[in-house]
C-alpha cells in the first residue's frame, strides 16, 4: 500500500501523524477475531481503551480531581448549544473573536439572552482581547471565549480572568498545543479533527460543581449529567473515533508532551511569522500580539497571485492552502501533527515565490 504522504496544510479534518495511522491499519482487524468497527462498546475491550484514553487525557492536559472528561458526539457546534442549555441562567458573555464565537453566541440567544462583552469584528477579528477589554455583565453564567479562531488565525495567549465567573473556552483548533492551566476554566470542549484524531467525537472537560446545574428541562442527551453519570457510555459512543483518539495521544506522550509540543509549535510558526515579518509582499493578518501558532494566516497584494501561489505550492505536495473564504489569501494550518519539514519547506517556497513571481 501507498504511503506517499504530501504536506496537508488542511484546517480540518487535518493531518494525523503517519505512525498512528499505521497503527490503525495494522491493529484494525486485531480485536479477537473483529475489527475495531465489530466490537461492542460494552465490551472489556472497549472499556480498557475509553478508560485509557480518558487516563491519557487527564494526564497530558493535567486535567484536576474535581473535572470530568467526556467523549460526546455533535462535533463542536453541539457544544456551541449543550453548553448555554445546561450552565446558563438568564445571560452569559460572549467574546466574539471569529466565526465560531459568532456561531456559540448565536445558539445561546436560541436559549437566553446573552451578551458579546467583546468584538473585534470592526478590524477583521484580526486579534484576541486583553482581559481589561472584556465587559462582562451582572449575572453573568460563564464567559465564552474561543482560544484559537481557526479562520482568522489569531489566539489567546493570556486567558482573561473572570474572577468566580466559570470560563468556558472552544479549544478545537488548540488543544493539547500548549500547556493550559485547566483549573482556569469550568469547561473546555474541543472537536477532534484539528489536533486529535478523526472527525467523529468531542472532548469535553467540565467542572463537576457545573455538570450538576439544571436551569431548564433538556432531553437526556442533551444533559452533561446523563453523560457524567454514564461515563461517555449512555448511549454508543463513536468507537472508532475514541479508539484513534486515544493512540494519537500516546503519539503525542512519546513525543514528550504537551510542554514539548509547544516548543516545537512555536518554532514551526515563528518560521513561517518570520517569512511575514521580512516581506513587504505577504501581510499577515493577524496583530502581533494575538498570532496563532496553529492557524497562519496571510494575504498577498492580489487574487492572482494568491491563485498562482496556491498552484505551484499544489505543484510542490503542498496542499490545503487556501484561505477561508471570509478573509481570502492564505491559512497554512500547522497542527500537532504537522511536521517540522513541512513548515520548513512552506518557508522555502514562500520565500521563492516573493522573488520569482
Ligand atoms: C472547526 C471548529 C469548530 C466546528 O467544529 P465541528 O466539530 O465541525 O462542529 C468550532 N470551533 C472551532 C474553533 C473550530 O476550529
Amino acid at each position: 500500500m501507498s504511503t506517499k504522504r504530501i504536506y496537508n496544510f488542511n484546517a480540518g479534518p487535518a493531518v494525523l501523524p503517519l505512525e498512528v495511522l499505521e497503527e490503525i491499519r495494522s491493529g484494525f482487524m486485531e480485536f479477537g477475531g473483529m475489527s475495531i468497527f465489530e466490537i461492542s462498546h460494552r465490551s472489556k475491550k472497549f472499556g480498557a481503551i475509553l478508560e485509557e484514553t480518558e487516563n491519557l487525557v487527564v494526564e497530558l492536559m493535567g486535567v484536576p480531581k474535581n473535572y470530568r472528561v467526556l467523549f460526546l458526539q455533535g462535533g463542536a457546534s453541539l457544544q456551541f448549544a449543550m453548553v448555554p442549555m445546561n450552565l446558563m441562567d438568564k445571560t452569559a458573555d460572549y467574546a466574539l473573536t471569529g466565526s465560531w464565537s459568532k456561531k456559540a453566541l448565536a445558539e445561546a440567544k436560541v436559549v437566553g439572552a446573552p451578551r458579546a462583552a467583546f468584538s473585534s469584528e470592526e478590524t477583521k477579528f484580526s486579534r484576541t482581547p486583553a482581559s481589561s477589554e472584556i465587559d462582562m455583565g451582572r449575572d453573568s453564567s460563564y464567559l465564552h471565549i474561543t482560544s484559537n479562531n481557526t479562520i482568522y488565525g489569531t489566539q489567546y495567549h493570556a486567558f482573561p480572568e473572570t474572577g468566580d465567573v466559570p470560563l468556558v473556552a472552544d479549544m478545537s483548533s488548540d488543544i493539547l498545543s500548549r500547556a493550559v492551566d485547566v483549573s482556569r476554566f469550568g469547561l473546555i470542549y474541543a472537536g477532534a479533527q484539528k489536533n486529535l484524531g478523526p472527525a467523529g467525537v468531542t472532548l469535553v472537560a467540565i467542572r463537576e460543581d457545573l455538570a450538576g446545574r439544571n436551569y431548564r428541562g433538556l432531553p437526556a442527551m442533551l444533559r452533561y449529567s446523563t453523560h457524567v453519570e454514564n461515563n461517555s457510555l449512555y448511549n454508543t459512543p463513536p468507537v472508532f473515533a475514541i479508539y484513534a483518539v486515544g493512540l494519537v495521544l500516546k503519539w503525542l506522550k512519546r513525543q514528550g508532551g504537551v510542554a514539548k509540543m509547544e516548543q516545537v509549535n512555536s518554532r514551526k510558526a515563528a518560521l513561517i511569522y518570520d517569512v511575514l515579518d521580512r516581506s513587504t509582499f505577504y501581510r499577515s493578518h493577524a496583530d502581533k500580539q494575538s498570532r496563532s501558532f496553529m492557524n497562519v494566516v496571510f494575504t498577498l497584494p492580489s487574487d492572482e497571485l494568491t491563485s498562482k501561489f496556491i498552484a505551484k505550492a499544489e505543484e510542490n505536495d503542498m496542499a490545503g492552502l487556501k484561505g477561508h473564504r471570509s478573509v481570502g489569501g492564505i491559512r497554512a494550518s500547522i497542527y500537532n501533527a504537522f511536521p517540522m519539514d513541512g513548515v520548513e519547506a512552506l518557508a522555502q517556497f514562500m520565500r521563492e515565490f516573493e522573488r520569482t513571481r
